[in-house]
């Protein structure tokens, strides 16, 4: 079965080809020059499905299966923030580094050095005829010092729960095992197999 990526984010494409082997997973901007998606929404569910209908509108192929994913980091310390949020914290124009850095600069500037914190992944799959989302959730402690530059994004400074080292540190294996993504992607594909 193929699969049709709603993004380019190379973190996102790089987990999800990993998690999808029994499928053909290919980025929209493979098929169709990539074009911008205002996520406007106020969940991270309705961003997923606004993603998944802009690329299936946008192919024109009423066969396409059409898979999206909305994500990001809550912070108990800053009242849930970043959340929706998690992709311009920095601005419009930031980058997974100065997002990085200002959520670190923030849980800092409460005077305290961590914080209870997870992450959600809200994954929507449309078709023709269908419409479906799933959630996943990691919850752990997100740092004020950067460890590891392994994953992308926020890794680097969360520490999953009954771990100590950050997703910076740990393998892709481990993040496969915990993560937000692979556990909305498991429903995920129950999904597909119904289609
Ligand atoms: P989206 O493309 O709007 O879903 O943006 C997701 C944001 O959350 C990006 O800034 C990502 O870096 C961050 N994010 C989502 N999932 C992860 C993850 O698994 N690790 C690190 N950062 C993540």
């Amino acid at each position: 079965m193929k699969l049709v990526l709603a993004t380019s984010n190379k973190g996102k494409v790089r987990e999800i080809k990993a998690m999808c082997e029994d499928f053909e997973v290919i980025p929209y901007s493979e098929l169709i020059e990539e074009f911008e998606i205002v996520e406007d929404a106020e969940t991270f569910k309705d961003n997923a499905l606004l993603k998944a209908h802009a690329v299936f509108d946008a192919l024109g192929d009423d066969d396409a299966i059409v898979i999206a994913d909305d994500s990001g980091i809550s912070v108990d310390a800053l009242e849930g923030d970043p959340g929706i949020y998690s992709a311009r914290y920095a601005g419009e124009d930031a980058n997974d580094k100065d997002n990085l850095h200002l959520l670190m600069h923030n849980i800092r500037a409460k005077g305290i050095e961590s914080s209870p914190a997870f992450y959600t992944a809200a994954i929507a799959i449309v078709t023709k005829d269908i419409e479906r989302t799933v959630h996943g959730w990691m919850y752990g402690t997100a740092l004020t010092e950067a460890q590891g530059d392994g994953g992308f994004g926020y890794d680097p400074m969360f520490i999953p729960l009954g771990y100590d080292k950050t997703l910076g540190e740990l393998d892709d294996e481990t993040k496969r095992k915990l993560s937000h993504r692979s556990k909305a992607l498991l429903l995920a594909k129950k999904v597909l197999k119904t289609l």
